[in-house]
């Protein structure tokens, strides 16, 4: 379970775009260990915190404090059509140096957890979509699964395939020891995977609120249709909301 040391640690960080004020006040700590989500409208600002804390944007005010190695999967990542899906996922090794013989056996070691056997040297192309997702998680993994910050990686799947990776997230997080930050717009998938959340506001975004997440066994019923997950679900809306 989680310690207290934070990995991610953003205090008071303030951004504009030309001259449009895109963060006004971020303030976040993510310990190690832990997996927390930023809800928030399209536009808001999400993707520009990720942008932060890997550098590649910086930023006018504030403070940013990192603690470990961050491997970053970008809403749009994508895979290079003509390699197979095994030299794709190698490609972080191989920028270290490891050769791709080496590099080949080290990412088979993760195929079957990641649900891609009998894939592995098929092309992109010849994946579904779900699989597609977990063979850029995995690459993403090896790149460092110290600190991992996933921007929308089940937003362009069809509502089945996603909860069957929301689940399958939720058992590999169990596995690794990984700290994990993730975006996404959907409040469902927030609540279900997540230690906590933070709700950020429409442009310029400010945390609205953070709301820890414990879902008690729910017995027979889907963890969904549970009282506590539905008070959770009206806290999120509203903060959403106004
Ligand atoms: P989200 O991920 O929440 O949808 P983004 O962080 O991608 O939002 O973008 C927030 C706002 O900042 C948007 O209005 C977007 O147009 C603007 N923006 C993002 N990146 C840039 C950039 N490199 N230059 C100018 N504007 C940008
Ligand atoms: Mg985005």
């Amino acid at each position: 379970m989680s310690s207290f040391q934070s990995k991610i640690s953003l205090n008071h960080i303030s951004k504009s775009y030309d001259n449009m004020k895109i963060l006004k006040d971020i303030t976040l700590h993510v310990n190690e260990g832990e997996l927390i989500s930023i809800v928030g409208p399209s536009g808001s600002g999400k993707s520009t915190i990720f942008n932060i804390i890997t550098k590649l944007t910086n930023i006018d005010g504030g403070e940013v404090d990192i603690s470990g190695k961050v491997s970053y999967m970008y809403q749009k990542d994508m895979m290079v059509p003509w390699k197979k899906v095994i030299d794709n996922i190698a490609i972080p090794l191989v920028l270290k140096g490891i050769k791709k013989s080496e590099a080949r056996r080290e990412v088979e070691k993760y195929i079957e957890t990641f649900g891609l056997k009998g894939f592995e040297y098929k092309y992109p192309t010849q994946l579904s979509g779900g699989m597609k997702q977990r063979a850029n998680f995995l690459k993403t993994f090896l790149t460092s699964n110290e600190i991992m910050l996933l921007d929308e990686p089940f937003g362009a799947l069809d509502s089945i395939t996603r909860k069957n990776l929301q689940k399958w997230l939720i058992d590999l997080k169990q596995k690794m020891n990984s700290t994990i930050l993730f975006i996404t717009h959907d409040i469902d998938e927030a609540i279900l995977i997540s230690d906590r959340v933070y709700v950020i506001t429409e442009k310029p975004a400010v945390i609205k609120g953070e709301i820890k997440i414990q879902l008690p066994e729910c017995g027979e019923n889907e963890v969904s249709l549970c009282k506590e997950y539905i008070d959770l679900k009206r806290s999120l809306i509203k903060l959403l909301e106004n």
